[in-house]
Order: structure tokens, then C-alpha cells, then sequence
């Protein structure tokens, strides 16, 4: 019998996590030595400059009023500069009518460019690039854009995607005769932006279960991969897997378990992101606001974010919220505050494939000792609405 239940699952790396105190910005000043605190952000988002159907500017409104401070907006194989003009039934048939009515109503038709209309010419509507709407929707300290790309290749018949945050210039998909080959490419792709520009770029590798098409020993084998998304919001993307697929956190035990036991290698770390496309629709369409990725940074900067992912120093999310998290790595204890929500209770579950670990609190509070590095483990929450009958048992 099928409960109706939520599931929100938080996935923390297991690297550099370091204390630090969630000290709010202010507003006003810039502060000479900031204390590190949590960002949020997607990384994962569409727009009508690739196959989403809403303005940049109003996707960002989006993320902006709903608590976010950092969002990439990382259209297919583009990103938004230069000059770009859609017609107006294009933009009708992919959003129907509202999408420029609220575009209009939200920033006013001096913002709003529209040519053509008349004497036989289609009517258009420009889609402005980043140089542009980002001085409009950004603030200080409190909302960041990122210029951003899905470099959306395919090799074997079957979609490779991978986004590259904070790129200086759009990056071209390389291919590859094989999907492990596709993904070291355009990895080394983005390195090299990343070298050539002194910029920090960071890519991941996107939805591994969409069209099935990557496995957890190719997500093992392209080490320069560091980052993948065990969670993607969109509902086309497999996350649960199938009968004969297994879901997105068990490639991601398997694929760490491999790197770190066999092979020697660093783990992947985990983002959550949204992949968001349909902010008009159904409410089961690729909507925003469904799993999101936290930093700890001192500077609500790309290079600070950028960082701080790379030192593990953050957490992917579908729904629980962290205070803090801490390590002390003398102990070997990671001790994690969950924020409290009266609607939930959580089970905080440490997961691996390593022989000797069992270990699960139901505290808000949970304190227990990760194995030794022979295999890969990871604290999974699993947060369940108070009228659920019981928690979801994890799926290994
Ligand atoms: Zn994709
Ligand atoms: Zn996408």
C-alpha cells in the first residue's frame, strides 16, 4: 500500500569541515573580515535563452524572493551575452501569453525591449544577456548571479551534461567515443577555461540517471570529475531509478566506494540542484525551489563560493536545513545541528559501503564516529512530515 508522504533528503560531505559561526552580513558595511556562513544556491537553471520558459530576470526575482543568495543560471550549450531576439509567437508557444505579461507588469516597459509588430514584420522581444539584467537583479551580500553553462554532449547514444559555473566564455561540447571519454574532455574543457582565464570555474557532472545514461563505475573512473548532482529536481531525470537501474545515492555509494577503495582517489561530492524549466505550469513540471546546494564562505562572491565547494565545505539539500556542521578531525566525530521544524522528525542515517560502520540517531543532534577511509560513507537526513507513518527506509 502506497503512503502518502514527503521525503527530503540532505547529503554532507565528508572533507574540510571546519567550525564556524552563521554570522548574518551586513547589510550596509562591507565587513573587513567576514565570518564564514551559509549561502544558498542552485546551481541548475533554465531560461528562454535555451529550453526554459521565463525571462532571466524573472527566474532570478524568483530565487531572489524565495531565499536564495546565488544562482546560475546555465542554459544548453549558451550563455547569455551578445544580442538575442525571440519572436513573439515562439515565445507564445513555449509560455503562452503570461510569460510577457508578468515580464511587463514585473519590470515596466522601459526594461521590457520590444521591435517589429508592424507593417508585416514580426513582433519580437529581446532576452537580455547577463552583462545587462545582472545589475538589475544582484545585491550585495544578499543575491549573486553566476554566469553558467550545461555543456549538454552525448556519447554512446546517450546524454552526457555536464554545468561549468562561473565560466568566462561558453564552452563547445568535445564528444567522445565513449561517455567516460565525453566527461574527462569537457572536464578538462572547463580546466582549461579555468587556467587560461586565472577565473575559479567548477564543473559537475549532471542527472547521471537521465536515459540511464551514466553509471556508478563511469562516475568512479573520470577522477578530474570531482562534483555530480545526487540530486536533481527535474522529474525527468531518474532519480529513483528504476526496476533494473539503481537510484542516484547508490551510484554515488558505488562510485565512492570505488574511487576511494580502489582506487585511490578522491570521493565525488554531492549538489543538489533544481534544473529548473517551467515556471508557469504544472506543479509537477520542472519548477524551481526543489533541491538546492548550501556554501560556506566568507564572501557572497563566485570565487569564495567557488572555493568553498572545493574544500567540500557545503551540503546538498531536497528540504532539511543545517545550522552547523562540524568536524573535529583529532576525534574523528562529525557532529551535525539539524534546524528544527515542527512539522518533521528526522532520522539522520550515516550510509557506506565500508564492512564496519552501522550507526543511526534520531536526535536533532547527531553525533557519531564516520569508518576510516577505506571505503566512502556520508550522513544522509531523511525528514518525514509528522502525518507520515514512519520514515522512508533508504533504498540501497
Ligand atoms: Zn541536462
Ligand atoms: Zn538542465
Amino acid at each position: 500500500m502506497l503512503i502518502r508522504r514527503r521525503r527530503f533528503n540532505l547529503c554532507v560531505c565528508l572533507a574540510c569541515l571546519f567550525p564556524g559561526e552563521v554570522v548574518p552580513a551586513d547589510a550596509d558595511e562591507i565587513a573587513s573580515e567576514p565570518q564564514p556562513r551559509w549561502w544558498k544556491g542552485n546551481l541548475h537553471t533554465h531560461s528562454l535563452w535555451s529550453d526554459g520558459n521565463d525571462f532571466p530576470e524573472m527566474i532570478a526575482e524568483w530565487y531572489r524572493k524565495h531565499d536564495y543568495h546565488f544562482l546560475a543560471i546555465s542554459d544548453h550549450n549558451v550563455l547569455s551575452e551578445g544580442s538575442r531576439w525571440m519572436k513573439l509567437e515562439t515565445l507564445t508557444q513555449r509560455a503562452g501569453t503570461q510569460a510577457l505579461e508578468k515580464y511587463l507588469a514585473r519590470f515596466g516597459a522601459d526594461w521590457v525591449e520590444r521591435r517589429g509588430g508592424t507593417d508585416g514584420a514580426a513582433e519580437e522581444i529581446r532576452l537580455k544577456p547577463i552583462s545587462e539584467y545582472r545589475a538589475l537583479v544582484e545585491e550585495r551580500g544578499a543575491f549573486l548571479i553566476v554566469p553558467s553553462e550545461e555543456i549538454s554532449d552525448q556519447a554512446e547514444h546517450v546524454p552526457v551534461h555536464l554545468n561549468a559555473t562561473n565560466i568566462e566564455t561558453v564552452i563547445q561540447p568535445l564528444g567522445g567515443t565513449t561517455v567516460r571519454e565525453a566527461i574527462a574532455n569537457n572536464v578538462r574543457a572547463v580546466e582549461e577555461q579555468a587556467r587560461r582565464s586565472g577565473r575559479e570555474i567548477i564543473v559537475h557532472l549532471n542527472h547521471p540517471n537521465f536515459g540511464f545514461a551514466i553509471t556508478a563505475e563511469d562516475l568512479a573512473a573520470v577522477v578530474s570529475e570531482r562534483f555530480f548532482e545526487v540530486y536533481n529536481g527535474h522529474p525527468g531525470v531518474n532519480q529513483l531509478g528504476d526496476a533494473s537501474h539503481v537510484n542516484v545515492e547508490r551510484l554515488w555509494d558505488v562510485a565512492n566506494t570505488i574511487r576511494v577503495g580502489q582506487l585511490g582517489a578522491a570521493p565525488l561530492y554531492g549538489i543538489a540542484t533544481d534544473d529548473s524549466h517551467d515556471y508557469h505550469q504544472h506543479p509537477k513540471s520542472a519548477r524551481p525551489g526543489r533541491g538546492w546546494t548550501m556554501v560556506r564562505a566568507t564572501h557572497l562572491t563566485p570565487e569564495s563560493l567557488v572555493r568553498a565547494l572545493r574544500r567540500g565545505d557545503m551540503y546538498a539539500s531536497s528540504g532539511v536545513y543545517l545550522d552547523d556542521v562540524r568536524y573535529d578531525a583529532e576525534r574523528g566525530y562529525l557532529e551535525l545541528d539539524i534546524r528544527p521544524d515542527e512539522n518533521a522528525t528526522y532520522t539522520t542515517q550515516f550510509l557506506g559501503t565500508t564492512d564496519d560502520y552501522d550507526a543511526a540517531r534520531r536526535r536533532q543532534t547527531t553525533r557519531a564516529k564516520p569508518c576510516e577511509p577505506r571505503g566512502a560513507t556520508r550522513p544522509t537526513l531523511v525528514a518525514c512530515s509528522a502525518k507520515s507513518k514512519g520514515c522512508i527506509p533508504r533504498i540501497n
